[in-house]
């Protein structure tokens, strides 16, 4: 069993297991902190969404807080003027790069990008950086599900959960800057990829990009 430490976020006093990180340890506990990318069982988390980011008492500045593995004595703050800054504008950036149609989109209701809204009482809408209106069409080769890239947030969730799977590996990151993408060895449809439907890319998806045709909504809103 692991070592138990005690840490202060928020002022409240927690007791966790020793190195587990930060951003789980205050979800766990009721405290929430802004995350897309984030999985629980990353042995290295990517930190590539940059949302969770917390004070750390005599750190010199902000940090995320899903690699900050708990320690005895921590005292975190999950809100500053600094902490807020950089979570609204990592949002905003986001939401430039994101095709808001919140009422016809498959995870309306269960999207972590609108939990953050609340949370952080941010509007959903585009502000300080317009929309990068682009061509992607959806790709809706698979029977059971689809895939609208303009709805991608780029955390790549699905793509671990496709390594975990431990099949071939259907997905992976292609591009760079605004080419980057989610996609299939040379852009295939999923349908003409090893893709074999499992499913666990969707339940994955923190947002309404993977999307069951169905229209049931995935189990845990893309949380894990
Ligand atoms: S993914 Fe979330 S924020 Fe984006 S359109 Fe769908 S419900 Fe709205
Ligand atoms: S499809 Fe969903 S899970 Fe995959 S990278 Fe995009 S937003 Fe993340």
């Amino acid at each position: 069993m692991k070592k138990k430490v005690t840490v202060i976020i928020d002022g409240r006093e927690i007791s966790a297991a020793a190195g587990e990180k930060l951003l789980f340890v205050a979800l766990d506990h009721g405290i929430y902190i802004p995350h897309l990318c984030a999985m629980r069982d990353d042995k290295r988390p990517e930190a590539s969404c940059r949302l969770c980011f917390v004070e750390l008492e005599g750190g010199s500045g902000p940090v995320t807080a899903c690699t900050l593995p708990a320690a005895d004595g921590m005292v975190i703050k999950t809100r500053s003027p600094r902490v807020d800054r950089l979570v609204r504008t990592a949002f905003e950036l986001l939401l430039s790069d994101h095709r808001l149609k919140c009422g016809s989109c498959p995870a309306n209701k269960n999207c972590e990008l609108q939990r953050i809204a609340r949370a952080r009482g941010f509007k959903l809408r585009y502000g300080r950086f317009p929309y990068l209106e682009r061509e992607r069409p959806a790709d809706e080769s698979p029977a059971s599900f689809g895939f609208d890239r303009s709805r991608c947030v780029l955390c790549g969730r699905c793509i671990r959960e496709d390594r975990r799977a431990g099949g071939p590996g259907a997905i992976g990151f292609a591009g760079r800057g605004l080419q980057r993408r989610v996609s299939t060895c040379e852009d295939l449809p999923l349908a003409e990829s090893p893709c074999n439907e499992c499913g666990r890319c969707v339940s994955a998806c923190p947002v309404g990009a993977l999307y069951w045709k169905d229209g049931h909504a995935t189990a845990n809103g893309g949380r894990l």
